[in-house]
């Protein structure tokens, strides 16, 4: 088995980033096994960074001062090359952002109180200010997560989104004998649409870590794990 799958799209269109995404046999938390990872796909393991992830919509900017440490929050912004950014996942959504303009990546970490905190909008936001990002210059890449085929949630959890997500047309949610199954990835598409992000420019890989359990980590179908699936976007 391979260490980590590439987005062809990405490698195909975007020249200055490194996007990677590690499989089964890796555990992006253990930085022996990202040291694999970052030499094979010549990724700098000096300045990896990340977060100490806590279900927040905190989004921090990567400047010189603050490469290489591991910060409070659950997504990250640079514009600076070399500097590997890190989101772990295990079920949860990792969003890759990449502003093909400026040269400006942020990369973030959705579970469903993210998403329920819009954090991949908090992200564009504090892109536009920092970089000047335009969101139509975005291209968008959400990772391997439980999908809507396996993410069974209480009603009550459905009815608190439909509050948070009331003036759109479309279904967030499946009933399947009488059993709710919540859509994070339709929510989170739908967020970074009224961001502004062309619907053309998000690339769901439609890649469920529940059903792909043998390809992924995944909190639920791996009961309760502590490995953790690796997002890792760089400039290069
Ligand atoms: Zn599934």
């Amino acid at each position: 088995m391979k260490n980590y799958m590439t987005v062809q799209e990405i490698k195909d269109n975007i020249d200055f980033v490194n996007l990677a995404i590690t499989l089964k046999n890796i555990d992006a938390k253990s930085r022996e096994d990202m040291k694999l990872v970052c030499e094979e796909e010549d990724l700098n393991i000096e300045n990896l960074t990340s977060n100490l992830q806590i279900h927040s919509d905190i989004v921090t900017l990567i400047n010189k001062d603050n490469i290489g440490q591991k910060i409070e929050g659950d997504a990250l912004i640079t514009n600076i090359n070399k500097v590997p950014l890190l989101i772990f996942t295990a079920d949860c959504v990792p969003i890759g952002i990449i502003d093909k303009k400026n040269k400006a990546i942020g990369v973030v970490h959705a579970g469903w109180r993210g998403t329920y905190d819009k954090i991949a909008q908090k992200t564009i936001e504090k892109m536009s200010k920092e970089f000047n990002t335009n969101p139509k210059d975005l291209i968008c890449v959400i990772g391997p997560s439980i999908g809507p085929c396996c993410y069974e949630v209480s009603e009550e959890l459905v009815e608190k989104f439909n509050t948070n997500f009331t003036n759109c047309n479309e279904k967030f949610y499946i009933i399947r004998n009488n059993k709710y199954y919540l859509d994070l990835w339709k929510i989170n598409e739908y967020i970074l649409e009224t961001s502004g992000v062309k619907k053309e420019n998000i690339i769901n890989l439609n890649l469920c870590t529940s059903c792909k359990h043998d390809e992924f980590h995944s909190y639920r179908k791996h009961n309760q794990t502590t490995k953790r699936i690796g997002m890792i976007m760089e400039i290069k």
